[in-house]
């Protein structure tokens, strides 16, 4: 069983994937992770976002490793496992530019595709079901309005100490919507045979549910 989880940020969708992988035993993938340790190497090497022939080149520099222990994914970059360092509003920005590069797309593809071609997985991300796993046997779209992202988003940064406010959350998040829905590889749009789900105004455990509800339905 394959399900891919697309939409855009803060929709929740690393909860409910979280809590659906748990409740059906099989792995949670997070395919942004990849992009944000991506959007870190760049960071670090102090090139700019907008600095695409830096981003090109230094992919040559980079060995990514993903695996899988006790069910959680772990990421290593050039041989160091990377943790929340890729978990901050800045990475998020850095992760959303150099993922509109088609190279770096092309980078992270083979590492995504293997581990759904060889295990039962619901895989988060932006083009899983349109690119990643075109016939994954469930598709799900899921979104909440830019307002209701911004709010979860900046409760979960304000906890983890990040100094940010709502207003700049939400910029943000209207700034990544537009970059990953308007840039021309692999857009965030729905697959054509996706199910679109609205959150907004959903607790976490509500979400769970209707995407269960789904999942069964299509295997109906
Ligand atoms: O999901 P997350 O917010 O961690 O993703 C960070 C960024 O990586 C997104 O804004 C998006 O630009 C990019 N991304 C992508 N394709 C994916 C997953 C993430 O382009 N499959």
């Amino acid at each position: 069983m394959r399900i891919a989880l697309d939409g855009p940020s803060g929709a929740g969708k690393s909860t409910v994937a979280k809590a659906l992988a748990k409740r059906l035993g099989i792995i949670y993938v997070d395919t942004g992770a990849l992009y944000r340790t991506i959007g870190l190497y760049v960071r670090n090497k102090g090139f700019a976002r907008t600095d695409i022939a830096n981003i090109i080149a230094c992919l040559d520099e980079i060995k990514l490793g993903m695996e899988f222990i006790d069910g959680k994914q772990i990421i290593t970059l050039n041989g160091k496992e990377i943790g929340d360092e890729i978990r901050t509003g800045e990475i998020a920005m850095y992760a959303s530019a150099v993922s509109a590069v088609p190279e770096v797309r092309k980078f992270l593809l083979e590492t995504q595709r293997k581990i759904a071609l060889e295990n039962s997985v619901v895989m988060d991300g932006r083009d899983i079901g349109t690119v990643i796993i075109p016939d994954a046997e469930v598709k799900i779209f899921m979104t909440a309005s830019a307002e209701a992202r911004a709010e979860r988003r900046f409760l979960e940064l304000k906890a983890k100490g990040e100094d940010c406010t709502y207003e700049g959350v939400l910029a943000d998040i209207i700034e990544r919507d537009k970059n990953d829905s308007t840039r021309k590889a692999a857009p965030c749009v729905p697959a054509q045979d996706a199910i679109h789900f609205d959150n907004s105004g959903l607790t976490v455990d509500q979400s769970v549910e209707k995407v269960i509800e789904i999942i069964e339905s299509k295997k109906r």
